[in-house]
């Protein structure tokens, strides 16, 4: 089935569209400083990989895939301290998701996924919000389609260690704000947009910000990221940045179709 970019369409043609197989998918990034070496929409890039990729993979099933135009403006305090950066509240995320996701259920489609590549903690619990309060209400009335069934939102926390094993040392390590793995997902989707010159000279920065997160720091600077990046942006290749995407696709596909079959096997 086909995948759609849902802002090309007409109205009318989403009318036309199966509604209860129909899922659709919302990337979310932001604009947040990454490094000397990676271009501020970075999380923006990484997402619409994970939602392109995960969507082939739920169109090859059978499903209709709406995508969604990203969300480019989050929260991110972490970064806010740096030039660029757009950090609004987290409020703001969460009323916005949430009122996407109950417009989604109105036109009636089967599910709705968020495919998330902005870790900064405040972001996730916006989105957990956004989520958990739309699945709290139990499943949404069917649209103006008129089809029985409800939506069902959908959001595959990378943080959380089921999904986090899937993905590379460097991400588990915490070491992983435009570092190895986010560099060579960029290098892959986006090498215009990464200063090469640059990024070769960057010594690895180890520190986790996943351990700074704990001890309770705040700010890229103060958990040791003063140049905003952590991690081996040096050693990112758009090899590994290819295999990334199909990985973070892999993850979204997985759980859209955990969500809406619940008794079905996953691939
Ligand atoms: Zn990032």
């Amino acid at each position: 089935m086909p995948v759609y970019s849902l802002a090309s369409l007409t109205w009318t043609a989403v009318r036309g569209l199966p509604a209860t197989r129909t899922v659709a998918v919302l990337p979310a990034g932001a604009i947040e400083a990454h490094g000397p070496h990676l271009p501020l929409a970075t999380d923006v890039i990484i997402a619409e990989a994970m939602a392109r990729a995960g969507a082939d993979r739920l169109a090859a099933r059978g499903l209709h895939v709406l995508l969604l135009p990203a969300l480019t403006i989050a929260p991110a305090p972490f970064a806010a301290e740096f030039a660029g950066t757009l950090d609004v509240p987290p409020e703001a995320t969460t009323m916005i998701v949430g009122a996407v996701l109950h417009n989604l259920a109105a036109h009636g489609f089967r599910a709705a996924a968020i495919a998330n590549a902005h870790h900064d903690p405040a972001h996730v619990a916006a989105l957990r919000r956004a989520v958990g309060e739309l699945n709290a209400h139990g499943p949404a009335k069917a649209g103006h389609n008129g089809e029985p069934g409800g939506m069902v939102a959908v959001f595959p926390d990378l943080t959380r260690r089921r999904w986090a094993e899937r993905l590379t040392a460097e991400f588990r390590s915490g070491a992983c704000h435009a570092g190895r793995y986010e560099t060579s997902i960029v290098l892959a989707e986006r090498p215009d947009l990464v200063r090469t010159d640059v990024m070769s000279t960057l010594a690895p920065n180890p520190r986790s910000l996943v351990d700074a997160i704990r001890a309770g720091r705040t700010t890229f600077t103060a958990a040791g990221g003063s140049d905003a990046y952590f991690g081996s942006p040096a050693e990112a290749t758009a090899e590994e940045g290819r295999a990334i995407v199909e990985t973070l696709g892999a993850i979204l596909a997985e759980a859209i179709v955990e969500a809406i079959e619940p008794t079905g096997v996953a691939s």
